[in-house]
């Protein structure tokens, strides 16, 4: 894990701050804790707010946020599943498949939406045309 780290911090630097050590790291953190701020633990750019708009909760019920900022968690994962989408092809099959039933079942209810609006449309046109007959 440190060695990932560590090979990642080589080929991408740039938005690397002081780059702790993890002991240095959380006896920084439990200090930026009071301020209510932390660094996350991949780019350690930055004291961030600890918040839900920088952390994701590691526990919700007791208001514990991760030690990655959500940034470095979104491009960790993004990175993650496009290796494993092109090394692993049982993994590709069920996220593709996953996606068209999703595909599918957004193309259902839009097509049930439309259907819907198209019927009270129709109404109200009906209702109009009478409406005026009736003033007639
Ligand atoms: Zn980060």
């Amino acid at each position: 894990m440190a060695e990932r780290a560590a090979q990642e911090y080589a080929e991408n630097p740039a938005p690397v701050g002081a780059w702790l050590t993890p002991k240095e790291l959380r006896r920084r953190n439990r200090e930026l804790a009071k301020y209510g701020r932390r660094i996350c633990r991949t780019h350690q750019g930055a004291a961030l707010p600890l918040d839900s708009e920088h952390f994701y909760y590691a526990n919700r019920a007791i208001g514990q946020f991760d030690t990655e900022c959500k940034h470095c968690f979104k491009a960790r994962d993004k990175r993650n599943k496009l290796e494993r989408y092109h090394a692993d092809p049982q993994w590709r099959a069920r996220f593709l498949a996953k996606n068209e039933a999703r595909r599918q079942r957004r193309r259902s209810e839009y097509l049930a939406q439309r259907a819907d609006y198209r019927r009270r449309k129709k109404a109200e046109r009906l209702a109009a045309v009478l409406d005026k007959a009736v003033a007639k």
